[in-house]
């Protein structure tokens, strides 16, 4: 494929952080084993080599659509889910089903509206994988939005789905912003004005009240640690934790990472908007134990 350098820039921004989401994702992962506990106290990497989960593969989907269309394109997005659905990543029953529907030829737009009584699905699943996105538009936070939210519904049709992943773009368009990482209360204050009227919304709030608290246990025991697998119980409390911590990813995965809960998740969302910034990008030796993106991403596009 030929890109102009404009678009080359937003592929190389939008790639770092889609390596700081794996990074969150596959080393955050770890921490689901118990014997790994006592080294999360500790601030001790386990062994390598970390695999990635879902998440880094459904976000490897959204940064190839954006290469390959400049925008996100819904069914190119639903297709790329389906095909490279490998159900020994850690996907949840419904999606798992919904994907295997849509690559056997069901009409995603129908299946994903179907799913929980016709709700549509509330879970983190179109959060943890836009970061990426928020990257790609590090000029325009609106659009960052906007395209978030088109890119839900392929998969989570509810409301604090959809907010979800809007909320999670904004803040690694801000994050990734020209002039250098926003302080956390500017980071959360735009994010807030970007979102409509929702559980996440106030939940972004709250956390933006509570931006002076040192205790992530704390902060997690009233926002919500992702253990619920909701996108209102996983966003605030990774935005919190991602708003303090921009330009350090380190101190920005163990705060992350001790507060438990959907552990890969919360740190993949954390790992991809402070790596989406120029000073927040993961250490060289974490990235090395860390899977390397898909090879079915990284060949085509770079
Ligand atoms: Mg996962």
């Amino acid at each position: 494929m030929t890109v102009d350098s404009a678009s080359e820039r937003r592929f190389e921004r939008a790639l770092a952080s889609l390596r700081g989401l794996s990074v969150g994702d596959a080393l955050g992962s770890q921490f689901f084993v118990p014997v790994n506990y006592p080294l999360l106290k500790q601030r001790v990497l386990p062994p390598g080599p970390w695999q990635w989960t879902d998440d880094t593969e459904m976000a490897s989907s959204v940064l190839a659509v954006l290469a390959d269309h400049g925008r996100i394109d819904q069914d190119a997005l639903a297709h790329s889910f389906a095909e490279n659905h490998d159900f020994d990543r850690g996907y949840g029953p419904a999606v798992n089903r919904l994907l295997r529907l849509v690559r056997e030829g069901g009409d995603w737009r129908e299946l994903a509206s179907a799913l929980f009584n016709g709700q549509g699905s509330w879970g983190n699943g179109s959060a943890m994988r836009i970061a990426p996105l928020g990257a790609w538009y590090a000029d325009d936070p609106e659009q960052a939005t906007h395209q978030a939210e088109i890119s839900s519904y392929t998969t989570h049709q509810h409301r604090e789905a959809v907010v979800g992943a809007m909320a999670v773009a904004a803040a690694a368009s801000l994050a990734a912003a020209p002039g250098g990482p926003p302080k956390p209360e500017e980071l959360l204050d735009g994010v807030i004005a970007l979102v409509p009227r929702s559980a996440v919304g106030a939940g972004l709030r709250r956390a933006r009240d509570m931006l002076d608290y040192k205790d992530a246990g704390t902060v997690a025991a009233v926002l919500g640690n992702g253990r619920r697998t909701s996108a209102h119980d996983t966003v605030p409390f990774a935005l919190w934790s991602a708003a303090r911590s921009l330009g350090d990813f380190e101190e920005a995965f163990w705060v992350t990472a001790q507060a438990g809960g959907d552990v890969d998740t919360t740190c993949a969302i954390v790992g991809g908007v402070v790596a989406a910034g120029a000073a927040g990008a993961p250490p060289a030796a974490w990235l090395a134990q860390t899977e390397e993106p898909p090879g079915w991403l990284v060949p085509a596009h770079h």
